[in-house]
């Protein structure tokens, strides 16, 4: 088999399940617990927090366990947003975001009666910073836009937004960073809030970060208790918590390595690609290598899905979160490209785990369904 789909989640790590497990079997006890094991995990976790903030080059004040990115951007979006709203009821994000982001903001605009500016990516997916600076008004609490885009690949500029936000306005920065941990530096400190998840970066799933520059204030999601200094209720999810610490060093000790391997798989696949009829690739060139986004367009997304899953190779045609939609992809169509190549596009998501062979491969088998295809049509 070969597996295209590491956006939508990665194996998890061996050394991680290792220590994983062993954390189970022996630190099983609620780290808010007032006895000598209760005590123990707490302190385990304490260490995992002032080694993920030092990674991370942060307070580890600043750093909040959460289940996900979705939790943690639904955390500081909505957050923020109660907890300022007597400033403001104006949000700005863009329309390529995550659903998590995406909905949220929704429901803030629906539900609680804020105004919320869903910015335009251009054609290389991201949202121009002239237009930012434009939809900053004096109203604005909160901007959100990720750093880089799960369906395309487009790297945004997030330090830029931040200045932009902080020089013309008195509204936070927050970004969704969950595609770029362990692929690119973060300019974190120039962020009030960012959003990650452990199962992108060969960590458990149901785990993941939330950063707030721990001025901010949050009105918590989960009321409940006092972990996580009252941002969100809830005994905590110890052992992943832990363990985080391991897989969020991994994933930096190795990101260059696992770059620089992942660009070398990612050009031949592009230049296999772009000598196909009928496919047009929908990453901008200047795209992360780890996503590869294109059309075949003689065929449907579901088809092509289809077939490579017979011939047990796993892609994806979207966001994995909005997989069940019919819709066209709106990262898409917010790019400018019509209906109909967005509705035939796939999603190629690598890790340092594939090979040129398995690129070789899944040409070969490309054109092969392809010419089945079209005899059959
Ligand atoms: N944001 C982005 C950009 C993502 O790709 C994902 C995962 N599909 C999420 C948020 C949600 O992450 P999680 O599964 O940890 O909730």
């Amino acid at each position: 088999m070969i597996y295209f789909d590491y956006a939508s989640t990665t194996p998890l790590s061996k050394e991680v399940l290792k220590t994983y497990t062993y954390i189970l079997e022996h630190y099983y006890a609620n780290s808010d617990s007032m006895h000598d094991i209760g005590l123990k995990v707490n302190e385990l976790m304490e260490q995992s927090r002032e080694q993920i903030g030092s990674l991370l080059q942060v307070s580890s004040e600043d750093i909040i366990f959460t289940s996900g990115a979705s939790e943690s951007n639904n955390t500081f979006i909505k957050g923020v947003a109660f907890a300022y709203q007597h400033k403001g009821k104006h949000l700005i994000t863009s329309a390529a975001e995550h659903s998590s982001v995406y909905e949220c903001m929704k429901e803030l605009e629906h539900v609680f009666g804020f105004e919320v500016t869903y910015l335009k990516v251009n054609e290389k997916g991201i949202v121009e910073p002239e237009e930012l600076r434009k939809a900053l008004r004096s109203d604005t609490i909160l901007v959100s836009i990720m750093a880089l885009n799960n369906e395309v690949g487009s790297v945004f500029p997030i330090e830029e937004y931040a200045s932009i936000v902080h020089e013309n306005s008195r509204a936070f920065f927050h970004s969704d960073c969950t595609q770029i941990l362990g692929k690119m530096p973060i300019p974190l400190k120039k962020l009030d809030g960012a959003s990650f998840s452990a199962h992108k970066i060969f960590g458990c799933k149901g785990s993941g970060l939330l950063y707030r520059r721990s001025s901010i204030q949050l009105v918590p999601l989960i009321n409940g208790g006092q972990q996580e200094r009252g941002a969100r209720g809830g005994t905590s999810n110890a052992p992943c918590n832990i363990v985080l610490a391991k897989t969020l060093r991994l994933a930096m000790e190795e990101m260059n390595e696992h770059t620089a391997h992942v660009t070398r798989l990612n050009h031949i696949l592009r230049k296999e690609l772009a000598e196909i009829d009928e496919i047009v690739i929908n990453s901008p060139s200047d795209a992360s290598p780890y996503i590869l986004n294109f059309s075949c367009m003689c065929m449907t997304s579901e088809i092509l899905l289809n077939a490579f899953n017979e011939h047990q190779i796993y892609v994806s045609a979207r966001s994995t979160c909005s997989s069940k939609t019919r819709k066209p992809s709106r990262v898409l169509t917010s790019m400018g490209i019509d209906e109909r190549r967005a509705n035939r596009a796939i999603r190629v998501s690598l890790s340092h785990l594939n090979s040129e062979d398995e690129i070789k491969t899944f040409i070969k088998v490309l054109k092969e369904i392809m010419n089945e295809y079209r005899i059959k049509s």
